[in-house]
């Protein structure tokens, strides 16, 4: 049997998170290490694959991770668990995620997936925002910009990258990459 069949089948032609018909597919959950095999894939509509890549997930959708949560399958595990810890500002997610039991193993899959999560903090441990504004507390010379980068230079609308260590922001007219170490919030 092929994957998706395979997948599709266990799933019941559902969406093994909010049990929607419509829209179906299987898609690999991200970062299991393992090779591909139905172990780590799931069966998901659109609806809830749009979600995952939005800022401001449809909350009262993800009410199904009630019944999710507890699947046998580690994919929807995992999946729940990260859609869980997105949606952590909401009190009953919150209980749910305090809740949810996992494997380790599989609990290590789900939180590899959310490890670009991870603050961005200034110099002084303060949480950088794309939008903020930053001042270099040092003299950086700018690779490849031919130009130092004066200490006390205010950098506004900065940009976060996937590495919690850097972010964008533009310099003398130039969009750069800054440590976070050598800039102060404000
Ligand atoms: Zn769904």
């Amino acid at each position: 049997m092929s994957l998706v069949n395979e997948v599709t089948n266990r799933a019941d032609n559902k969406c093994e998170l909010c049990s929607s018909t419509t829209d179906l597919n299987v898609i690999e959950v991200s970062d299991s290490g393992e090779d591909q095999s139905s172990e780590n894939h799931a069966l998901i509509c659109k609806k809830c694959e749009n979600d995952f890549s939005s800022e401001a997930p449809d909350v009262n959708h993800w009410r199904c991770l009630t019944g999710s949560m507890w699947s046998e399958y580690p994919a929807v595990q995992v999946l729940s668990y990260r859609m869980l810890h997105k949606l952590k500002s909401e009190s009953w997610a919150n209980e749910l995620f305090d809740q949810m039991y996992m494997e380790e193993d599989n609990l290590n899959w789900a939180k590899r997936g959310i490890s670009n999560n991870v603050k961005t903090l200034d110099s002084n441990g303060a949480e950088l925002n794309a939008g903020d504004s930053v001042t270099l507390i040092k003299d950086l010379n700018v690779k490849g910009g031919g130009f130092t980068a004066k200490r006390g230079t205010k950098v506004t609308g900065i940009r976060l990258t996937d590495d919690p260590g850097y972010i964008e922001g533009r310099v003398e007219g130039q969009m750069i990459v800054l440590k976070v170490e050598f800039l102060k919030k404000g």
